[in-house]
């Protein structure tokens, strides 16, 4: 079997792969990734968070993203039985920027794969890995092409970000099951015709929680185009009791949120509607031998907060340096450089996300009168800034949120 070198090979060329290729292959490393897929392709997860915008500049990446013409994005709005909220990111705790976009993902990443290409990474696409064999100096990996002739990669370090594809997670024996409920989505994009009259905020990702059915919520992320990310998530015993197919299920739920069925009424779906189920998952360790895990094929939690392409971002901009410094010779503990401080960020969201399942969190959002410090806390954490120690709802999230939760009255 044919065998190549190079310096970090990595696996998947999603915002976390391309984010770390982009890093690496800058500084003058020989970076090669292997992709499974032909891009452009779909890819849920379109609403960012203000802190990634930091991660794409520190990679090289946020000119060509500033370049792509996406729809800005200032913060986060919620309805609730006629009740609506609204967080405005630029009114927020942590330093930092304060917008962003929502993006159709095939177009981003395409930005993002060119991006990392022209900073010098080589990609190989319709190219699956398909083994792996960690070794602390000269890892490899085994791939095939779309003809189905294999061939061997040793580098000198290997990332895994193949999101949902969890390749080391599987192939290492890594995975672990998510500490969180499984649940289930439905969405697709539709033409949105919303009426400019509506009162809708383009600019803010609209979060509608459903009047009756608990745990059920839905996302409309406006694009720049006329079109909008539309989806509903909720238990699949829940959902798969609705009768008729997927798509008179999600839209008989978005006639049940009276907010997005006036909203809605004249959209119209531009794909098919898809399903993910049991998406939360969860590795043992993000690193081992010669190897780390960036971004979903690490934790991946819940779609409630936006948090999954900051997640990977943070995760490539954390680990790149490490593999640098580890391949000019110095001695890495991933465990306390690089493991511990990542998944303090992600602890942050998931005591959101276990917040919101709750009801804690809807109960803080909607309460009137709160501090305007607390909500710039709030908003700050919403907007991505996880890992800043100094928002007392980042270094103590669960007490915090706990008593933010008691001392509030319930108006909606
Ligand atoms: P991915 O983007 O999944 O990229 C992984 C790449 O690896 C893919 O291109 C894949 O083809 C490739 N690959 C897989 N297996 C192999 C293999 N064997 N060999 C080679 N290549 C392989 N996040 C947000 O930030 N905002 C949102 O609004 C949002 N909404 C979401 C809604 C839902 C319903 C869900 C489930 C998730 C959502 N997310 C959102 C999360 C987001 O989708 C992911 O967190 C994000 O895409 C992770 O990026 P990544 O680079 O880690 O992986």
């Amino acid at each position: 079997m044919k065998t190549s070198t190079t310096d970090i090979a990595i696996i998947g060329a999603g915002p976390a792969g391309a984010a770390a290729a982009a890093w690496l292959a800058s500084r003058g490393h020989r970076v090669r990734i292997v992709e499974r897929a032909r891009f452009p392709r779909f890819s849920i997860g379109e609403s960012l968070l203000p802190q990634c915008m930091a991660y794409l500049a520190e990679c090289g990446l946020l000119e060509t993203v500033e370049a792509g013409g996406y729809q800005r994005k200032n913060g986060a709005a919620f309805c609730w039985s006629g009740s609506y909220r609204a967080i405005d990111f630029r009114d927020k705790f942590s330093p930092g920027p304060s917008t962003t976009f929502q993006v159709p993902r095939a177009d981003f990443d395409q930005r993002l794969i060119e991006g990392a290409r022209a900073l010098g990474a080589e990609v190989d696409f319709a190219t699956e890995v398909i083994d792996f064999q960690a070794d602390a100096a000269r890892p490899r990996l085994e791939v095939r092409d779309e003809h189905g002739v294999e061939r061997s990669i040793e580098a000198r370090f290997v990332l895994d970000a193949s999101g949902y594809g969890r390749v080391l997670a599987r192939l290492a024996k890594l995975d672990r099951p998510s500490r969180l409920d499984e649940r289930c989505a439905l969405f697709t994009h539709v033409e949105d015709r919303i009426d400019s009259e509506s009162g809708f905020d383009r600019e803010k990702i609209l979060i509608g929680i459903h009047p009756k059915r608990s745990g059920v919520w839905f996302w409309l992320i406006p694009f720049s185009d006329g079109r909008a990310s539309l989806g509903v998530v909720g238990s699949a015993a829940e959902i798969d009791a609705l009768p008729g197919d997927d798509a008179e299920r999600l839209f008989a739920l978005i006639e049940e949120e009276p907010r997005l069925a006036e909203l809605l009424a004249r959209a119209a779906p531009v794909r098919e509607i898809q399903r993910l189920r049991g998406y939360s998952a969860d590795v043992s360790r993000l690193h081992g031998p010669g190897y780390a895990l960036l971004g979903n094929a690490g934790e991946f939690l819940d779609p409630v907060f936006s948090s999954g392409v900051t997640v990977a971002l943070h995760s490539a901009v954390l680990a790149a340096p490490l593999v640098e410094r580890q391949l000019q010779g110095e001695e890495i503990d991933w465990q306390r450089q690089f493991e511990l401080p990542l998944r303090r960020g992600v602890a942050t969201f998931r005591e959101f996300v276990e917040a919101w399942y709750d009801g804690r969190l809807p109960r803080i959002i909607f309460s009137e009168g709160q501090p305007a410090r607390i909500r710039t806390m709030i908003s700050a954490v919403l907007a991505g800034y996880a890992w800043d120690q100094a928002n007392p709802l980042v270094s103590a999230s669960r007490r915090r949120l706990d008593s933010l939760a008691a001392s509030c009255t319930h108006h909606r």
